[in-house]
């Protein structure tokens, strides 16, 4: 991969994973201020909001998490490797999900095995 197409993919990260935490902090800030209003029936949809906004806060946390190694792959070097096969993963998968780690083949292994346990 040339340096200036990884560099545009470690941006895209940084920008990506800033606007997680933004996200996180507005999400916060606006919890605490429902539950400070709230009477006993706006409670009751506060917490529904609160569960919603935890199931996106947990999936927020793996994107981030899948962010953080990728940039810690960048770092030592493997980024762009297939975590299943170690194959390069093509540089247009990356570019439309660049925390991805893996290539397309693995990762629709790894769906058609999940969905078996479902
Ligand atoms: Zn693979």
């Amino acid at each position: 991969m040339k340096s200036a197409e990884l560099k545009a993919i470690k941006e895209s990260l940084v920008a990506q994973k800033s606007s997680i935490l933004n996200r996180q902090q507005e999400f916060k800030a606006e919890t605490l201020q429902s539950l400070q209003l709230a009477d006993e029936t706006e409670q009751v949809v506060a917490e529904q909001n609160q569960n919603l906004g935890i199931h996106l806060r947990e999936k927020d946390r793996q994107v981030l998490l899948q962010i953080e190694r990728a940039l810690s792959k960048i770092t030592d070097g493997s980024y762009g490797e297939c975590e299943g096969c170690a194959d390069p993963i093509g540089l247009k998968r990356l570019q439309a999900r660049p925390f991805t780690n893996l290539c397309v083949s693995c990762m629709e292994e790894q769906e058609s095995q999940s969905q078996l346990f479902q």
